[in-house]
């Protein structure tokens, strides 16, 4: 047969899964339905060469099925890279529940999306993301062992976000040491977008470090309250992407950095917790090293919650868990001096070292 080039809108018509344009070498996709809960969810195991798949659950009012699947497809490849880099053995998961967090979430919701994640047979371990609390995976765990981040009386490690901000802020001192040539915060103006339980704790280190905090959110309640809590400046402009500071941290949700606000950025550094920051990793990572803006790849400095999560299945502790997160500040320079020596983008240099370390175990398998 003749072979013909068709665009994007007609490959996913033509094969709307396998062709998703996120669709990227992921082993396996679990589509999980069930009338009498309401339960629509996604889970995708992307790779499990370094071991079972872990990533958080989301729940998310989307707007499209379609968005979901492209949603639970990127996240699951960047749990892969994330375990790999930071040198966990895990593969890389994620799942997606479709809805309204707020009002479509039950218990027997929750309970059925255990089942679910329970009849994969601990290929996939789940965790929570955005839409969830450590009291709806005490749920899952009432049906599966197949969980993490479940409450501390359970045997729990407790809530990771206060552990990824941790590491998020390691990764953004690297940073700003790559961009200023010091690696203190005092005196520089950092924008945190999103301040929900990794953005308000990491408001928290940097101004306790003496940096002048702007936030910006959705939720006008939390503005006000972080604001008044550690003295940071509500951003009052909509455009946060024009921002006149030194650091853009994105705290909320993934794909900011896109065509429509990169040509905006004014900042020198990007170092924030979302996943998947930049819409199309392969043209954007190389346009912010266009621009000279330093970027702190989101999979590397916002680890700490998967070694949060990681210690519940290695029964580490909590020093074990710190010395980890601040490692995240060494191997974030590291892959600044590896970006410089390929001459790529810093998101190739810490994709290439993470592809590499999967690589490596195939080969012994
Ligand atoms: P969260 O839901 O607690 O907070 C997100 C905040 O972003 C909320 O306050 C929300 O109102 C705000 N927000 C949403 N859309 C926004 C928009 N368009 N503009 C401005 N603000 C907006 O989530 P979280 O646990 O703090 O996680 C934040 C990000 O970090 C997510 O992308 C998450 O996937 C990622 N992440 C979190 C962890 C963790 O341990 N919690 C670990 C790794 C990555």
């Amino acid at each position: 047969m003749e072979s013909q080039i068709i665009s994007a809108q007609e490959l996913k018509k033509a094969d709307p899964v396998f062709g998703q344009l996120s669709y990227n070498d992921h082993e396996q996709i679990v589509f999980c339905n069930d009338k009498d809960t309401g339960l629509k969810a996604i889970i995708g195991i992307h790779n499990t060469v370094l071991g079972p798949a872990l990533g958080g659950t989301r729940m998310w009012n989307y707007a499209t099925e379609w968005d979901a699947l492209n949603d639970v497809l990127r996240l699951s490849r960047g749990m892969s890279f994330k375990s790999a880099i930071t040198g966990l053995n895990l593969g890389g998961g994620k799942a997606v529940i479709i809805g309204d967090a707020k009002t479509q979430k039950t218990p027997e919701l929750m309970k059925r999306f255990g089942e679910f994640v329970h009849s994969l047979g601990g290929k996939y371990i789940t965790a929570e993301d955005v839409g969830m609390e450590t009291a709806d995976m005490d749920l899952v765990r009432s049906v599966t062992p197949h969980v993490t981040g479940i409450s501390e009386s359970l045997g729990g490690a407790g809530n990771p976000s206060p552990i990824t901000a941790y590491g998020v802020f390691m990764g953004m001192k690297a940073a700003v040491k790559e961009a200023f040539g010091s690696d203190g915060l005092e005196g520089r103006s950092v924008l945190v977008q999103g301040i929900g339980h990794v953005g308000e704790v990491l408001v928290e280190y940097i101004t306790n470090e003496g940096g002048k905090v702007f936030i910006a959110d959705i939720n006008e309640a939390r503005l006000q309250e972080v604001s008044k809590k550690y003295g940071a400046t509500i951003f009052a402009d909509d455009d946060v992407y024009s921002a006149q500071v030194d650091v853009y941290a994105p705290c909320a949700l993934g794909a900011t950095i896109n065509k429509d606000t990169i040509e905006k950025l004014k900042v020198k550094v990007i170092a924030g917790a979302a996943n998947n920051q930049l819409a199309d990793e392969n043209v954007h990572g190389n346009r912010l090293r266009e621009k000279g803006i330093v970027y702190a790849p989101d999979f590397l400095i916002n680890a700490g919650g998967i070694i949060n999560v990681y210690a519940e299945l290695e029964k580490y502790g909590k020093p074990e868990i710190m010395r980890k997160a601040e490692n995240i500040y060494d191997t974030t320079l590291e892959i600044f001096a590896k970006a410089k020596s390929d001459n790529s983008s810093t998101h190739d240099a810490a994709l290439k070292i993470a592809l590499q370390r999967i690589a490596e175990r195939k080969a012994q398998q």
